[in-house]
């Protein structure tokens, strides 16, 4: 279990993580999703020691990670900067890992079958691909079978296979229980991998929801209606016990009913339609306006006292 309390990081001026209290949970995958910039990286090194929190506070299993005896068997990570010696090999560089922390040279063998390193794992480091950096980098998270791991963009710049490998690796790691926090700026990649959802835009907590939740919520399905008898086919809609919406360029967003309905209902009264289309909202577009919400809510209030995080994301969700 990670908990997070009130982290804050201020750079100057700049805060880069803004009072962010959260859980992450064991036997699961938790999704930490934000664009790039929004302090997924700096929240990630306050939470292994490297980087020191202006305020609050972030415990791993309860305790500070740099009173962590023997930390790499408590929680093993994957940060974006990879501190890998170019000279060293793959092996030498685990095995260095390995008799820092206590654990047994045999371990190292292990992970680097677990992570298809065996076959390169006496060449320099500085001849790896993309891929198998990142590999090496999660053997080495690997290392002391640790029950939290911790995974900074770890698809980044790897093809379908490796992504493929990594989602899959990830997975079983919560299914046996480990506590699994990856962070991506992409929603599609999370929709694939995460069960919980940890949002953040500009430092500041947007969500902190469940994936099913998340997707019920976001992925509005509605039929996008136009008519040169607008106002007539309203009352229609309402007399028809639906709810509609306008959609900004004159069309109607119709919720809880269908096409052939919709359709139906406007021939008996007679109506003219241009337009009678099915839509779905993607959680794309779910998690960019979330995200641009938060932009603008910053642009408004400047430094005032903020609203919580979580009304903000009932507020913006809730009227559909
Ligand atoms: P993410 O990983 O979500 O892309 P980061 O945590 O890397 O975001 O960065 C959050 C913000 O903090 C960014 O605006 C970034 O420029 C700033 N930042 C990160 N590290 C430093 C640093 N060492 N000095 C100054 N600003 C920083
Ligand atoms: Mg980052």
């Amino acid at each position: 279990m990670i908990e997070l309390e009130g982290l804050t990081k201020r750079y100057g001026e700049k805060v880069a993580v803004n009072n962010l209290t959260f859980t992450v949970r064991p036997g699961i995958v938790t999704g930490f999703l934000g664009p790039n910039g929004a302090g997924k990286s700096t929240t990630m090194r306050m939470i292994l020691g490297l980087d020191h929190p202006t305020a609050g506070d972030v415990r791993i299993d309860g305790t500070h990670y740099h009173r962590l005896k023997n930390p790499l068997t408590y929680i093993g990570a994957l940060l974006e900067a990879k501190g890998v010696h170019p000279g060293r090999s793959a092996y030498n560089h685990l095995l260095c890992l390995a008799q820092s922390n206590g654990i047994p040279p045999r371990r190292v063998h292990e992970v680097l079958d677990a992570v298809g390193l065996t076959a390169v794992a006496r060449k320099k480091a500085k001849g790896f691909s993309l891929g198998m950096g990142q590999r090496l980098g999660i053997a080495a998270a690997l290392l002391g079978d640790p029950r939290i791991l911790m995974f900074d963009e770890p698809v980044n710049g790897l093809d379908p296979e490796g992504i493929h490998w990594i989602r899959t690796l990830m997975k079983s790691l919560a299914a046996q229980g480990r506590t699994v926090f990856v962070s991506s700026h992409l929603m599609s990649e999370m929709a694939l991998t995460a069960d919980h959802l940890v949002v953040i835009g500009q430092g500041r907590l947007l969500a902190d929801t469940s994936m099913a939740d998340f997707i019920e919520r976001n992925s509005r399905s509605y039929v996008r209606v136009r008519s040169p008898q607008r106002e007539r086919l309203l009352d229609v809609l309402h007399g028809g016990g639906m709810t509609a919406a306008e959609s900004g360029d004159g069309a109607l967003e119709v919720d809880g009913s269908t096409a052939e309905a919709i359709g139906e209902l406007a021939a008996r009264h007679q109506l003219t339609l241009h337009e009678l289309s099915p839509q779905q909202a993607s959680l794309e577009e779910a998690f960019m306006q979330l995200t641009a919400e938060s932009v603008e809510y910053h642009a408004h209030t400047g430094a005032g006292t903020p609203a919580p995080p979580q009304q903000q994301w009932g507020a913006s969700w809730t009227k559909g």
